[in-house]
């Protein structure tokens, strides 16, 4: 629920009303019309603002009453009325005033009522359930239907690409679908971080508080992203409670149990664990067949059972791959205007048909050692020069895919690192294989000295 506009000050409306009105004008605009108008008193229907001379106020009457309204909306749940009284400010900030001989930016266009930048296609309705994902996704359901009162936190973990993202914003799309107003606020916990530190910075805490604590539900994305940060995890903490204590909505999502999370501190372990958590596993063959026609669906096209079932028996770790491989077929398949079938997936997937062999790290160090002339104590030590880091993050890449050990062996073997650096490395080198054709050829091609 929005704020409840009896118990608050016109000056914490009015901080939360400016941090909505600094996302949706650019710096400028705000620093000149909003950055020095204070607000003086609230009543419960009307909203009085300080503004420095005449000519600010019918600007801002003018130009700006719609979005002032549909800001401060959002933080009461209703458009208050807004009063200017003019009140000279010191020399030093009206030096910095408009005044009328000045040609002010024009308005910046109103944002839509959800500042959420969401992946449209991470919907319910898009996501596949199937037994690796099945009770991530009913509680995800749950917490639709009863916010807060089904399971609070619900915390969901999974290794890359397996759908957690996705899971996060069908439940925004769906509480918003269900009610416009509701206040949700969805980011990767990177974000709180940055803004957190940006907020340090800059002696704006108590705007930082205020945005996080006054909204109906939080969902914060890699939630893992707080190991070894000591400062923002005594920060998260008490938003936590305080959202916990008022009884609103927390959704996390994380790489690894709560437990798993390298220097999470107890507390907060504790917090994460007393809600709900579920883990989601990579998908079984027939939920992979079905993601694989999902996906052609969502572009437009179909692939035939047997090709989709060529695809889901060779690709059997990561969605985001699954993906990846519906986008290329359907590529040669447009590029070379032809059907899809088998015989063309057979041609685009010619790597994959190559039966998955089982390497010993140390075959696939010497391979790379051998492609980049590095040497193996390069890839094992601290150093962190583009020429050693990439090959090492080849080298944790393809020991995922071509060796049987687990993240935590993976890492150990070079330098012992953790199963987080490799998780980012096999990320990172997924991505790059799928938007660097440079990469995609040096994969292929250690790959291919692999098997020989
Ligand atoms: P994660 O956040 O766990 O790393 P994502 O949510 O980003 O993974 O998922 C990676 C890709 O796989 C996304 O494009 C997502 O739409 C897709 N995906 C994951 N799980 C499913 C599913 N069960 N059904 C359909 N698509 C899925
Ligand atoms: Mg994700």
């Amino acid at each position: 629920m929005p704020l409840p506009s009896s118990s608050v000050s016109a000056q914490e409306i009015w901080a939360q009303t400016q941090h909505e009105l600094r996302g949706a004008l650019s710096s400028q605009q705000f620093d000149t019309w909003f950055r020095k108008v204070e607000a003086l008193a609230f009543d419960g229907s009307t909203l009085e603002l300080a503004v420095p001379n005449a000519f600010f106020r019918d600007w801002l009457r003018e130009h700006y009453v719609e979005l002032l309204g549909e800001s401060c909306g959002r933080i009461l749940g209703f458009v208050p009325e807004f009063c200017f009284t003019v009140r000279p400010m010191d020399a030093a900030n009206r030096t910095e005033t408009p005044s009328s001989g000045e040609q002010p930016s024009p308005m910046a266009p109103s944002r839509p009522v959800s500042e959420l930048t969401l992946n449209r296609q991470y919907t319910f309705e898009n996501f596949v359930v199937g037994p690796g994902n099945r009770l991530s996704h009913a509680a995800s359901l749950a917490v639709v239907e009863a916010p807060a009162r089904a399971y609070n936190p619900l915390f969901l973990h999974g290794s890359v690409g397996l759908g957690k993202t996705h899971l996060l914003q069908a439940v925004c799309h769906e509480v918003l679908r269900r009610e416009r107003t509701f206040h949700i606020l969805y980011l990767s916990c990177e974000t709180f971080v940055n803004q957190f530190v940006a907020a340090i910075e800059r002696g704006e805490l108590e705007s930082f508080r205020f945005r996080y604590r006054h909204v109906d539900m939080l969902l914060i994305d890699d939630i893992h992203f707080l190991a070894n940060k000591e400062r923002t995890q005594e920060e998260f903490f008490h938003t936590f409670n305080t959202l916990y204590n008022a009884h609103k909505q927390i959704v996390l999502s994380s790489d690894s149990p709560p437990k798993e999370i390298p220097t999470l501190k107890e507390r907060l372990v504790s917090r994460f664990k007393c809600g709900f958590v579920t883990q989601i596993d990579p998908p079984c063959l027939e939920t992979r067949v079905a993601i694989i026609k999902k996906k052609a669906r969502l572009a437009s096209s179909e692939v035939p059972d047997d090709v989709a079932l060529f695809l889901a028996e060779r690709i059997d770790t990561n969605i985001r791959e699954l993906e990846g491989a519906v986008t290329k077929l359907l590529a040669h398949a447009s590029l070379a205007s032809r059907r899809v079938d088998l015989a063309l997936a057979r041609e685009a997937f010619r790597d994959l048909l190559v039966p998955a062999t089982i390497h010993s790290i140390d075959q696939i160090i010497a391979v790379v050692t051998t492609y980049f002339n590095l040497k193996k104590g390069d890839l094992q030590s601290k150093r962190r020069v583009k020429s050693i880091v990439l090959p090492r993050q080849l080298c944790m890449y393809l020991a995922r895919k071509h060796s049987p050990y687990s993240l935590e062996e993976i890492g150990g073997f070079f330098g012992g690192r953790d199963h987080t650096t490799v998780l980012y490395a096999e990320d990172k080198i997924q991505h790059l294989v799928e938007t660097n054709p440079e990469t995609r050829a040096t994969v292929d091609q250690l790959s291919k000295k692999l098997v020989s």
